[in-house]
């Protein structure tokens, strides 16, 4: 990708309207804001949806999945507020939006997706913007990635029926967990912090929507939509 690219003339305009949205939902976290004008969504989603890529809305990035809406990734930075010495591990990497994010705020981002055409193309979206503090595993990520932990931050981008222990497993001391659990339909979003031994849980939104988590700790794949049978 050329560097004007990333510039582009047509986005430049959008892109401050996204901002100016995402603070009207209360993020005012300079940083955070700065982020979303350094990271172009444009060139995470397919070409089909382009356009649309500085609304404030999910849009589906193919293979049935969706990036989400961008002000709930900032409220999700927020909450996690990854420090430059920060290891992340980050479930889901779907288009890499929310992976770049975290690259531009954290140490290392270890990122697992299942579906290997999604983490082919976060992979050259994230070289298109130079981003090299990003590892990529295709696999299944409810059982996290134990060869990097522990991680300080872990998100899961994807409806899990509970909260994986192996993820629990891999969280370090202070660390932050931040998961989407409930049905298929729909979720609480809930925060875990480890104090030492202590995991410290709090529901941070009462519903919210995600695809699922597809695996060991997660749904089974063959469960059809709006099945609440975990695998
Ligand atoms: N944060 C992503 C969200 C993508 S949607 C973005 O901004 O684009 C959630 C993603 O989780 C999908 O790409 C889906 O394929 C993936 N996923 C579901 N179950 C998974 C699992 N067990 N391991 C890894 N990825 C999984």
């Amino acid at each position: 990708m050329e560097p004007e690219a990333l510039n582009d003339l047509r986005f430049v305009g959008y892109r401050r309207r996204l901002i100016e949205e995402i603070r009207s939902h209360g993020i005012e976290d300079l940083e955070i804001l700065q982020l979303f004008d350094r990271v172009p969504r444009h060139l995470f989603v397919p070409e089909g949806v382009r356009v649309r890529a500085y609304e404030d809305a999910p849009l589906p990035i193919g293979y049935g999945q969706t990036v989400s809406k961008p002000s709930l990734q900032a409220l999700l930075l927020q909450i996690l507020r990854p420090g430059s010495r920060d290891r992340v591990l980050e479930i889901g990497t779907g288009s890499g939006f929310l992976t770049a994010l975290l690259a531009l705020t954290s140490e290392r981002v270890f990122s697992v997706e299942r579906v290997r055409e999604l983490s082919t193309r976060a992979r050259s979206a994230l070289d298109s913007l130079a981003i090299s503090n990003v590892a990529l595993m295709v696999g299944d990520g409810s059982i996290g990635w134990r060869k990097f932990a522990p991680y300080q931050v872990i998100t899961v981008s994807a409806a899990s029926p509970s909260i994986p222990q192996a993820l629990l497993d891999q969280l370090a001391d202070g660390g932050r967990l931040l998961i989407p659990v409930g049905t298929r339909k729909a979720q609480e979003l809930i925060l875990v912090r480890r104090e030492g031994k202590e995991l410290v849980r709090e529901t941070l939104r009462d519903r919210c929507t995600f695809v699922p988590l597809l695996g060991q700790y997660g749904w089974s794949d063959e469960a059809g939509p709006g099945s609440d049978r975990p695998s």
